[in-house]
This record gives C-alpha cells, structure tokens and sequence, in this order.
C-alpha cells in the first residue's frame, strides 16, 4: 500500500535548515547513519536477551556501507531491529520529540553559525542531517520479529511516500542520492572509498560492530611471484575497540571527544573527562563526561535519558538509559560503565533492586562528585562554567526527593557556587566560613527572585553593618533546596527573612513608649495584613521591613508564585526602625489631634513599600499608585505653604 504524507510543520522547518544547511560540517551525515545504526543492532541485542527467537544463533551483527559511483548513491544498511511502518511514521516523518518548537524558536533566534550549530547538536537531527548531502533519501526497514517491510522515501521537498516493501532480514537500509560533489560548498565525493574509509575512522572508529565495505584488492596467485589479480573483499573499517578498555596513552583527545558525540549526540566538546578502573570486591570501569552546555531540556525530569550513562556488562551493551546508575541530580552526566560482575541477562526491571548496581551507583556517585570538587580547587574558571550550566540541577541533590542523598549532602554543599553581598565574586561555603569574622556564629542567606532587589534588601543592614557576609539566592531551586539547608562545617544556616535570625543586636536605644505609640497606630491601620508590628533591631537606613514569623511560610509563597500558582499572602511582622526620620515624625505627629485619620495613607504606603522592596507583589498597584500621587501633592502644598509664609 502506497501513501503520501506531507511533513509536520517542525519536520519541514528542520528540512529546511538542513538543506540550506547552517552547518558547514557536511561530512557528519555518514557518522549519524552509522550511529542510528549501531543503536539499533543494540536494541535488537537487548530485545533478544527476553525474546531469543529476535536472534536466531549465527545471526552477526553488522552495519555495511555501499557506494556506487555510477549511480552517484551510497547506502549504510545494518541487521538492528529496524522500524515497523508506524515506528517510521513516528519516528522519521515527525519529529515525535517534545519541545521541539522551542528548539526552532531557539534555533531562529541563534545569532549566528556557531550557535546553531550547538543547538543543533543538543538536538541531534540525525537522520535529516542526511538532505546535507542527498537530494532523494530512501530508507527501507523491516522490524525483527515482523514479516513485512517498509520503505519510505523522500526528496526533502515536504512530503514523502510510504509503500510496502521486501527485506530478506530484519534491519534497515538508507540510501542516499548524493548532490553532485562541490569541494567548495564541504561536499566531498561520498562514493570514493578512501574518502568513506576516513570519516569511519575519523568519526565511528569505536562503533562496537563491524562497519564493512566492499573494496579492490590486488592479490597475488600462489606464492612470490603469481599472476596479479584484482579482486572485492569485505573489509571492516573500523578498529571496534571499546574505548574504556584502551589505556589512555592509546587514545587520542579527538577520539574521545568523538566517542562523546556518540553517546551523547552533542556536537559540543565535554568540558571534564571521568576515567577509572575499579578493582576489589565489585569490578567495574567508567568513562564519562559532563557537556560543556546543558541541553535544553535539561529542567525537565523526564529530559532524554537515553543520552545518559550507558551500562555494559562484559563489553556487551545492555542498555542506553540507566537512570539508575547516578542520582537526579547528576543526570547531566553522560558516558558508559562497564561492569564485570552484573549479569549479562539484566533487564530493567531486575536493575532496579539489584544490590550489586545500588553499590555502583554509590561509588558512582561519590566519583563524580569528588571529580567535580577536583575541577573546583583547580581551574575555577571552568568550574564556574559548569556551575552556570548545572548547578541549578546540582542544588536539586539538596532537596532530599532523591532518597539517601543525605550521606552526600557535604559533598554538594562543597560544590555550590553563591552570590554574596561581598562583590561580584562567587562564592564557595568554604570560603564564606573561611572568611566569617570574629563573632559571627551563623551562614546567614537570603532567597529572592532578582539578584538587585535582594542587594538593596532592609533585611540585611545589620549583617552589613557587623561586617556579615549574606548569600543570595535567585535560583528557582534555592526556595526549596534553601529549606532543607542545616550547617555546613558546624555552622548553622540562617535565612534573614526569619524574624529571629540575627542573635543578639540591641535596639539602639530605649525605644519604650515612643514606638509603642507608632506600632499601636501601625496595627490599627494595617489589621490583618500583619501578624505583629515591633521596634527592630536589625535596620539602620530602612524605616521598616517585613520578615516572616517561620520562615518557610515566606517562600513557599514564591515557589507557588513561580508555578504559576495562586498563593495567599501569609502574614507578616512589620519590623520598625525607631531611629529613622520617618518612623520619629510619624510619632511626633500621632502626638497631634486628629493627626491619626490623615496619616493613615502614611500607613499603608509603608507597609506596601517593604512588599515592594523584597520584591513581593500588590494586591492592588493603582491603588498604591493613587496614594503615592496624594501624599506627594500633599507634602507639594506644605512646601508651597511654606514657602509662603
Ligand atoms: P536520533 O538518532 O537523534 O534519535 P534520528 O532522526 O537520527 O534521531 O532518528 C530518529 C529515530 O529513528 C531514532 O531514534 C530511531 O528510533 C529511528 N531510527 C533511525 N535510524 C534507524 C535505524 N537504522 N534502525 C532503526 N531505527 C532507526
């Protein structure tokens, strides 16, 4: 049955991205071929672990690589699992991925060449990147365990067909019709062998399965000196050799970084490495990475696992998304652990309560974050970098959602990097209580959603004036992570807004009657709106600030907030700074008769002024804006007035 579909419309943008291609690196196309290939002979590997009949005995698996210089085509075909028809609807003619119209949002907006590329590579286009070089795309697959085939094809014009096809063996085969050859436009000639026998060794040379090609060889009749004869053997391109199991004075930086892209369909280089060999009771090796840039849909939990740490047992793939393997929190991490102790049957569900894989992921763990801490006390630059790319995913080991991550927690506060109220500088914990001067018992922070409204914050006058440093945190995460924080290195945390926070700090003078006069008014006029109004003792330049009886209460409204959540305004303590201007006037004046009725606007104003300080919101802005445009008429007048006079 033959049929016609047109493209979805973010299919057809990419196309259009190819074709015109924005990426000059054309040669690629060849390594995501042999790529998608290489994956699937690991699916139909993994799938035949429970279904054996997928797998007859004898079956090799391979990938082969066919060129036809005539015919100007060149095809990559391999023995993997291969696709159903729906699967190649799904999977080829959409682009079934999740925020993919933000990628092209992104992508459009990407200033130039180098950012595309990027963007391109943490999308991994794979298989379109193939209209690079072909101006008609076949593909033909048959699904193991299926009888029938599929072939699907297309001129990258925003259609393709589908019709039924046949295939001896289950797998897939693409075959390109290559454009015309164009040195200057990086399109090579793709059918000549050295050319094809370059790009396997350059790109896909650990590929774990033979990638083959037929080539001439001239051999000899017989011994010394027999007839020559050219003949066309099979020859496999590529060395196959794992390489975790290489030392590593035998493998190049490229060949790593190639084998990064691999795994990780990021174009970008890693920016750390993580090799080891494990020996003792558990054996295991590790080769992993941590991405320069944090893929886009790095916040979500649900991001594509599949890029994530690998599991090998025995050298033989087991499966590409071991979520198992590392925390949620360091699921940025990519890379392969291969263990030698793990059974080669495991299935996913077994993985979950193995014993032997929880200690791996312990010891796991404990590596990369000991790696991270390395690369923190050694280039800090770096480390900043990575700190600007993971560290909001970092801070999420902090929230104990991730079970027994507790025994981890001084190794993550090791790693956060803080704004703080001494300059521009980030700062580490360590460096915070290194620096904590005489008489300062507590790490005092501060949670806010905007780094300049949190410089400017009341609260933090006194810890200014004690010569206290405050960390601030703007993060999403800090609300929540901030929350679960105790101490680090014997040192409690103390978040400002926390009426009780600061120890000690003497009201500066005996503020008696005279405040109690002015938050008699206070709470008269504000009623509900505040729990409780006192004289402070923690302002110096603020008249007044607002601080949260229990903390937490204060924040969660703004998590709710940046959900997108109603949440209820909880109420307040007004602190009052007795030694300012504003709050002495206020007392002279309620001194006066009748003077209480005018001077409730002066109330309100305060009060929403400290909400507006901490960045909260206003139940009514106009309103606010009305009373501000009153008093400043009125106080205009008392200068007219005295003017006059
Ligand atoms: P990616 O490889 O980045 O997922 P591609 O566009 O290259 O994106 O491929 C899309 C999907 O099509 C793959 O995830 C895979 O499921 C399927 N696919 C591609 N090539 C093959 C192949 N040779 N055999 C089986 N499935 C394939």
């Amino acid at each position: 049955m033959s049929e016609r579909h047109e493209f979805r419309t973010e299919a057809r943008q990419l196309l259009g991205l190819m074709i015109h291609s924005v990426y000059s690196n054309k040669d690629i196309f060849l390594r995501e071929l042999i790529s998608n290939s290489s994956d699937a002979l690991d699916k139909r590997r993994f799938e035949a672990v429970r279904q054996p009949e997928l797998l007859p005995e004898g079956t090799e698996l391979a990938i082969r690589i066919d060129a036809d210089p005539g015919a100007r085509t060149l095809s990559v075909s391999d023995n993997g699992i291969g696709m159903t028809r729906e699967e190649v609807r799904d999977l080829i003619g959409t682009i079934a991925k999740s925020g993919t119209q933000e990628f092209l949002r992104a992508l459009r907006e990407a200033k130039d060449a180098a950012a595309s590329t990027a963007l391109i590579g943490q999308f991994g286009v794979g298989f379109y990147s193939t209209f690079m070089v072909a101006d008609r795309v076949e593909l033909v697959t048959r699904r193991a365990g299926e009888e029938t085939a599929t072939r699907w094809e297309s001129a990258g014009d925003g259609f393709y067909t589908l019709d039924d096809a046949a295939r001896e063996e289950p797998g897939t085969t693409v075959t390109l019709h290559l454009k015309p050859a164009d040195e200057e436009d990086g399109l090579k000639d793709f059918t000549k062998e050295w050319e094809i026998r370059q790009l396997v060794r350059q790109y896909s040379d650990f590929v774990a399965y033979p990638v083959r090609m037929e080539v001439e060889r001239t051999e000899r009749d017989g011994e010394g000196e027999g007839a020559e004869r050219t003949v066309r053997a099979l020859e496999t391109l590529n060395s196959m050799k794992a390489i975790w199991l290489r030392g590593r004075d035998e493998v190049t930086e490229e060949e790593y970084h190639e084998f990064y892209r691999h795994i990780s369909h990021d174009w970008n280089d890693p920016l750390l490495r993580i090799q080891a060999k494990i020996e003792g009771t558990l054996e295991y090796r590790l080769l992993l990475y941590i991405p320069s840039k944090a893929p886009w849909d790095l916040a979500y939990r649900h991001l594509d696992r599949a890029r994530g740490v690998h599991l090998y047992v025995k050298r033989v793939f087991i499966m590409d998304d071991c979520s198992d393997l590392l925390p949620e929190y360091l699921r940025f991490v990519r890379g392969v652990v291969d263990s030698e102790d793990l059974p080669l049957n495991i299935s996913r569900e077994m993985l979950q309560d193995d014993p032997l894989l929880r200690i791996i992921r312990k010891s796991l763990t404990r590596r990369v974050l000991a790696s991270l801490k390395k690369m923190l006390s050694d280039d800090r630059e770096r480390y900043a970098s990575l700190w600007e790319e993971f560290g909001q995913v970092i801070k999420e080991g902090l929230v104990s959602l991730d079970g027994g991550e507790a025994e981890n927690s001084e190794a993550i506060l090791d790693l956060c990097l803080f704004h703080s109220t001494s300059g521009d500088k980030l700062t580490t914990l360590r460096e915070y209580v290194d620096s904590m001067p005489e008489g300062q018992e507590h790490i005092y922070y501060l949670t806010g959603t905007r780094l300049t409204a949190l410089r400017g914050s009341p609260l933090l006058e006194r810890c200014r004036e004690a010569g206290y440093q405050v960390l601030l945190m703007t993060d999403p995460v800090d609300e929540v992570a901030s929350a679960g924080l105790k101490d680090y290195s014997g040192r409690e945390f103390r978040s400002l807004e926390l009426a009780d926070a600061l120890p000690g700090g003497e009201v500066s003078r005996d503020a008696g009657e005279l405040t109690s006069r002015v938050s008699a008014f206070l709470k008269e006029v504000l009623g509900d709106r505040v729990e409780d109004v006192r004289a402070s003792s923690r302002l110096t330049a603020s008249p007044a600030c607002l601080l949260s009886p229990d903390g937490a209460s204060f924040s969660m409204e703004r998590i709710l907030r940046t959900m997108g959540r109603e949440a209820p305004s909880p109420r307040r303590v007004l602190e009052i700074n007795p030694d300012h201007e504003l709050i002495r006037s206020l007392e002279a004046r309620l001194g006066e008769e009748g003077a209480v009725e005018s001077l409730r606007d002066y109330a309100i104003l305060l009060y929403e002024q400290c909400l507006l300080a901490e960045g909260g919101h206003l139940e009514d802005p106009s309103l606010f804006a009305r009373r501000v445009a009153e008093v400043m008429s009125r106080s205009l007048s008392c200068m007219e007035k005295a003017a006059d006079s």
